[in-house]
C-alpha cells in the first residue's frame, strides 16, 4: 500500500486539506486527512509536501504528439505521445483519428484497438505513461460545408453499414464519435451509436438549430470543437451553438490555447456553461511539444508556425497540452483552480461514461497529478505507480 499526502487535494468537488490517500493495486483504497487518520503499518508514506492532489486529466480529443500521429502505420508513435501527455498531467486519453481513406482508418483503429486492449491486459504500468482507454472516431461522418481540413474525399455519408465496419476494426472500442447531424442517416447511427454506449458529439457541422436539435434527440450530448467547424451563432439562425448554450443535457467542448478561440469567447462559454457542463480538449496534434515545423496529422501535411498549426491556410488542430488549458481557464475566466480543475478531470470522464476516471474517490483509478498552487504539473501517477525516488525528503 502507498499513502500519498500533500497539502490539498480535489476530488475535484471537494477541498480535503492535508489529505491522506491510500492506494492500494492500482485504485484508491480511500481518501482522508491526515488529521484523521495515521498511516496505515507497512504503507509507503509519499509526502508531496505544499503541492496539491488532483485527478489525473482526461483528454478526450488528442491527435497525437512528440512528433507521431495517432494513425501512424501500427500505432507506433503512441509510447512517446503516452509520455508527452504524462508530463502534462494527463493519465488517459482518446486517441482520436481523423478523416482518411477508408482502408487507413479501418487499418488505425484496429491499431489502436490493440494498444487499448494491451494497457487493459497490463499488470503493472509504466508510470510516466498516460493510457489509451478508447478511440474517438472524428470523421469520416462529416459535412462538406463545414469540414475544416478533414480531406473532402475521404468524406462520407453517414451510414449504420460504415459504422458497423468501423465498429468491428475498433473492436467496439469507440467511446466518442463525432458527427454532422444534419447529414441523410445521420440520425439513425446517432441512435445506434448512443446505444451501444458510445458519446455522440455534434461537430464539423452546417446544422441549423432543428438540425441540431433533432441530433440531440437522437442521442447526442457534446459540440465537438465550439465554434470551429460549425455555423457561427446567427440572431435567427442559432444552429449548434445555440442549442448547446441553452440546452442543460449539451456540455461544451473547449480548445482553450486562445488561438482556436478568442479567450473572451472562452470566458463566455465557460460562464454559460458552468464548471459542471464544460469541457477541455487539446485537439493536439503531432507538433505538441515539437519544434516549428511540418508534421502529419492523419494523412494531411500541416505546417506549424508560432503554436498555430495550419494545412492549406485552415487551423489543424493544435499544439495545446492540458496544464495550460488549464491554467488558461484560470486566466481567461478568473477562475480559482479548484473549479478550472473539473472540465479536465470529472467533466470529460462523466461525458465519456468513465466511472472509475477523473476523480479521487475510494474504488477509482488511482490517476493523480501533482500540481503547485498555479496549475504547474509537479508529477503525474499512472495507476497508482510512484518510484521510490519520489516524495523522499
Ligand atoms: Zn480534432
Amino acid at each position: 500500500m502507498i499513502a500519498i499526502s500533500a497539502e490539498c487535494l480535489y476530488t475535484p468537488l471537494e477541498q480535503v486539506a492535508q489529505p491522506l490517500l491510500l492506494v492500494e493495486d492500482g485504485r484508491i483504497a480511500e481518501v482522508s486527512s491526515r488529521a484523521g487518520r495515521d498511516v496505515p503499518r507497512g504503507a509507503r508514506l509519499v509526502d508531496f509536501g505544499d503541492a496539491v492532489l488532483a485527478p489525473g486529466f482526461v483528454d478526450i480529443h488528442i491527435h497525437g504528439g512528440a512528433g507521431h500521429d495517432v494513425m501512424e502505420a501500427g500505432a507506433g508513435g503512441l509510447p512517446a505521445i503516452e509520455q508527452l501527455l504524462a508530463a502534462h498531467g494527463v493519465t488517459s486519453y482518446f486517441p482520436t483519428t481523423v478523416t482518411a481513406p477508408i482502408d487507413q482508418t479501418l487499418s488505425a483503429l484496429d491499431s489502436l484497438a490493440n494498444a487499448i486492449e494491451k494497457t487493459e491486459a497490463e499488470e503493472t504500468v509504466n508510470e510516466r505513461r498516460a493510457q489509451p482507454i478508447g478511440i474517438h472516431l472524428e470523421g469520416p461522418f462529416l459535412s462538406h460545408a463545414r469540414r475544416g481540413v478533414h480531406p473532402p474525399e475521404d468524406l462520407l455519408p453517414p451510414t449504420l453499414a460504415m459504422f458497423e465496419r468501423f465498429w468491428q476494426a475498433a473492436r467496439g472500442r469507440i467511446r466518442l464519435m463525432t458527427i454532422a447531424p444534419e447529414l441523410e442517416g445521420a440520425n439513425d447511427v446517432i441512435e445506434e451509436a448512443t446505444r451501444r454506449g458510445v458519446c455522440v458529439s455534434l461537430g464539423h457541422s452546417d446544422a441549423d438549430l432543428n438540425a441540431a436539435r433533432s441530433g440531440v434527440a437522437a442521442g447526442a450530448r457534446q459540440p465537438t470543437n465550439e465554434c470551429k467547424g460549425m455555423r457561427p451563432l446567427h440572431r435567427r439562425e442559432p444552429g449548434i451553438i445555440g442549442a448547446m448554450l441553452t440546452d442543460s443535457r449539451l456540455t461544451a467542448d473547449i480548445i482553450a490555447d486562445g488561438i482556436h478561440l478568442d479567450p473572451t469567447i472562452i470566458e463566455l462559454f465557460l460562464k454559460a456553461k458552468g464548471a459542471d457542463a464544460s469541457v477541455l480538449i487539446t485537439d493536439a496534434t503531432a507538433a505538441t511539444g515539437m519544434p516549428d515545423g511540418r508534421y502529419r496529422l492523419g494523412s494531411m501535411d500541416v505546417e506549424v508556425k508560432n503554436g498555430k498549426c495550419l494545412a492549406g491556410g485552415k487551423l489543424a488542430g493544435s499544439v495545446l497540452t492540458m496544464d495550460r488549458a488549464v491554467r488558461n481557464v484560470m486566466r481567461f475566466a478568473h477562475w480559482d483552480l479548484q473549479q478550472a480543475l473539473r472540465p479536465a478531470t470529472l467533466n470529460p470522464a462523466q461525458v465519456a461514461g468513465l466511472s472509475h476516471r477523473g476523480r479521487l474517490e475510494a474504488g477509482s483509478m488511482a490517476d493523480i497529478v501533482v500540481l503547485n498552487r498555479n496549475g504547474e504539473v509537479r508529477n503525474t501517477i499512472v495507476r497508482g505507480a510512484v518510484s521510490e525516488a519520489v516524495g523522499r525528503h
